[in-house]
């Protein structure tokens, strides 16, 4: 009889699956995480499949590893994933596998309380913690010193002496337990119906896509929460997607209110032991509800049985680097394979999920109005032709005025500004020098909290020269445009007494900081935030009664056929952050071009005319959803050689058979950011019309390709954002 083989993949860039014996004695199973060796050492893996076969020249699995095994579904899943994005399964597979990482034992929690006779010498801060611990109730160490207002060492003291006793505490369970039924919210009639057609999705407990699409402050949240309710009721788990930054402790707490607990929290914060147990209760089923970034779509789930992806529109959830997906493209296919539902939310919806819908391939639930019979903000446009702003100010009269008035009735504006650091371009007023990147093809941005200048695609930075570093003159650098810490030092020179702050992602302090800011926000302690689209999205401000956008023309110039949704949706996000508590909002939005079809649509409200027409120039040029695309970017640290290999590639290609095939290759050319990092960067696109084998060409593209050599690197993006 032939010996039993494991075929075991690594999470590495590597497509196959090694074959390996399995030693007597030894049970192993498909999805299993073993041991195996990889040269001169060893490493994880996962068993993909098991068969009987010519063990006899094989290395031997070395043992099991105590870690979830990957169920077959999430297997084929990460398959499914790896071919469609042409990355490696290994790679794929790095994405669900949380192991083999070296974390530090966490420190025991010790538990402290009254035990025995109060010491014989008493002090002020002795006599503080008894106070603190009368009761008895186990409380611990650090909570106790805290409450006290003494130093650990006090505590140990009184331990030492016995009276307190010390007593190992179990860790703190990783995820509460949400309760369905904890608190059900009164719903409008609209929101009951929309609950009703998700809740019989998830009833019925089989694959399929609903459109959630409600206009900003409709309630959307409430109204997927039945849905994720109804999972829970069936028993089985859920998973609330959402761009990262939306992770607040806002949307924690709404959910905390509706089920009893906080969710438990997936993304990149999450780190060390935390992140293992928790990595263990979504595979165990302990934890119930995840909300995660995109991330956490590829975890190994025991019952999972709904996935909502709020903010559906969003780009963050494509992923950039390594295995180049979109988290919610990802995620229906996730529902595809394991037969549950997916909800998308949006006010904004992408143009792909519109014609997904209008073909009738999702089905749509609709909240047209606001929740409490509030109404949308009412949107003006100030046009900046005719109304010139003064030179070096931002801010127009009529806004100017809107603010004043609105911080004078207690509510909250919110000046929208997407571009982060002081000014986007420094350059010098005696010799024109421009700052540019050394290692990228971008302008400098100043930052002057920082007094420096950085670049916003390497990270480089250096100090902002106090002679220029071209001709030498000296206070010769002038800041040319706004960024929102310019904005910011206006606000303060024209309202020198409001409370304002300022919130980018590049502030200092993190996302706890950003959480405490956003908290601070919400809760009305502050008259004006200037902020980035980072403020833009999903928050619920309910103070804020007026939006100002300073520069709505950002974006609309890009070359990028996706520029005008990108805006549309940006600006329909922002404009809708004002009004959603109880008073009335409005946005004022400063443009030169007030015509331009995306303004237009923004202050007619006319979106739908807008997607239709935007539907129509991509059905004409045959650009995504109605055609397919995918990009090939070749980078290397030589120029020459790397326009050389990409016209290489381009020419496989053509030898390739492209026209038979449906395939049209466009370029080389320069990628858009032609070097980054100090590597240029030159891209190849291949379109297709949408029934077309895209992945088989690239396959076979990429394996007759001339090899790959030296600092040479492709990237292939399947439907890239940008193009
Ligand atoms: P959306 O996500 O659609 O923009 P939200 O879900 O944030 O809207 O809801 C907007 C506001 O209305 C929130 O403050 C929310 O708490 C409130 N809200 C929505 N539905 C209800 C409801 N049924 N009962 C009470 N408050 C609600
Ligand atoms: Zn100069
Ligand atoms: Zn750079």
């Amino acid at each position: 009889m032939a010996d039993p083989v494991a075929d075991v993949l690594i999470p590495l860039a590597i497509d196959t699956a090694y074959s390996y014996a399995i030693p007597t004695g030894l049970a192993v199973a498909e999805g299993d995480v073993v041991r195996v060796p990889l040269g001169t050492r060893e490493t994880v893996g996962v068993v993909w499949a098991l068969r009987q076969g010519g063990a006899a020249n094989l290395k031997s699995v070395v043992g099991r590893v105590d870690a979830p095994a990957l169920p077959a579904p999430l297997r084929r899943f990460l398959d499914w994933v790896a071919w469609y994005t042409i990355s490696p399964r290994g790679s794929a597979l790095a994405m669900s596998l949380k192991v083999a990482e070296e974390i530090p034992d966490e420190a025991p929690r010790v538990g402290v309380r009254l035990a025995g006779p109060p010491p014989a010498r008493m002090t002020p801060a002795r006599t503080r913690v008894l106070a603190a611990a009368a009761g008895g109730a186990l409380t611990t160490k650090r909570e106790l010193a805290e409450a006290a207002g003494v130093s650990a060492g006090v505590i140990d003291g009184l331990v030492d002496e016995g009276t307190l006793e010390a007593v190992t505490l179990a860790p703190e369970p990783v995820a509460g337990l949400p309760d369905p039924d904890f608190a059900r919210p009164a719903l409008s009639p609209q929101q009951t119906e929309a609950a009703a057609g998700l809740v019989r999705a998830v009833a019925a407990g089989v694959a399929g896509v609903t459109l959630l699409e409600g206009v900003t402050g409709s309630g959307k949240t409430e109204t997927y929460f039945e849905a994720v309710a109804q999972a829970l009721a069936q028993g089985r788990q859920a998973l609330i997607l959402m761009p990262e930054i939306a992770l607040t402790s806002a949307f924690l707490d709404r959910f905390a209110a509706r089920f009893g607990t906080r969710p438990a929290a997936w993304h990149s914060g999450v780190t060390g032991r935390r992140r293992e147990r928790l990595y263990g209760a979504i595979a165990s089923g302990e934890a119930r509800v995840v909300a995660g970034a995109r991330s956490a779509l590829f975890l190994p789930y025991a019952q999972l049985g709904l996935i909502v992806v709020d903010e559906e529109h969003e780009t963050a959830y494509k992923q950039e680097d390594g295995v180049h997906y979109h988290a919610r493209d990802m995620a229906v296919v996730r529902g595809r394979i394991e037969g549950f539902p997916v909800v998308l939310a949006s006010a904004t919806p992408s143009l792909e999920t519109r014609v997904n819908v209008e073909r009738g391939r999702y089905a749509r639930i609709a909240l047209p109005e606001r929740f409490g019979g509030r109404t949308l903000p009412q949107i003006a446009a100030i046009d900046l032709r005719r109304h010139p702003l003064p030179q070096g100010r931002w801010i127009a009269q009529r806004l100017e005025t809107a603010i004043l008035e609105t911080t004078g009735r207690g509510e909250q504006a919110l000046l929208f500004l997407n571009r982060r650091g002081y000014a986007p371009l420094t350059l010098c007023r005696a010799c024109a020098h421009r700052y540019e990147c050394v290692n990228c093809s971008a302008w400098l941005v100043e930052h002057r909290f920082r007094r420096a200048l950085v670049c916003h695609h390497c990270g480089h930075t250096e100090r902002k020269p106090e002679a220029c570093v071209a001709c030498g003159s000296l206070d010769s650098l002038a800041a040319c445009g706004p960024g929102v810490e310019r904005i910011a030092e206006e606000v303060a020179a024209v309202f020198p007494d409001k409370r304002t702050i300022v919130l980018s992602s590049d502030f200092p302090g993190g996302t706890e900081r950003l959480r405490r800011e956003l908290d601070a926000i919400a809760a009305g302690e502050v008259d004006i935030v200037i902020g980035t689209q980072l403020v833009a999205k999903g928050h619920n401000f309910p103070g804020m009664t007026l939006v100002g956008v300073l520069d709505a023309d950002i974006g609309l110039t890009s070359g990028d056929p996706r520029a005008a949704e990108r805006t549309f949706q940006l600006l329909q996000q922002v404009t809708g952050r004002a009004g959603r508590g109880d008073r009335p909002g409005r946005a004022l939005v400063q443009t030169y071009q007030p015509e331009h079809p995306v303004i237009a649509a923004l202050l007619s409200g006319e979106a739908e005319r807008f997607y239709e027409e935007e539907a129509r120039v991509r059905e004409i040029a045959g650009l995504p959803p109605f055609g397919r695309l995918a990009a090939l970017v070749v980078s290397g640290v030589d120029r020459a050689e790397t326009e050389a290999y990409a016209r290489a590639l381009a020419r496989t290609a053509h030898e390739i058979g492209v026209t038979a095939s449906d395939m049209i290759v466009l370029g080389p050319a320069e990628a858009p950011l032609a070097l980054v990092r100090g590597r240029f960067r030159y891209r190849l696109l291949v379109k297709c019309p949408r029934e077309a084998d895209l992945q088989g060409f690239l396959r076979q593209w990429i394996a007759m390709g001339p090899k790959v050599r030296g600092s040479l690197r492709v990237g292939i993006d399947v439907d890239p954002q940008s193009f």
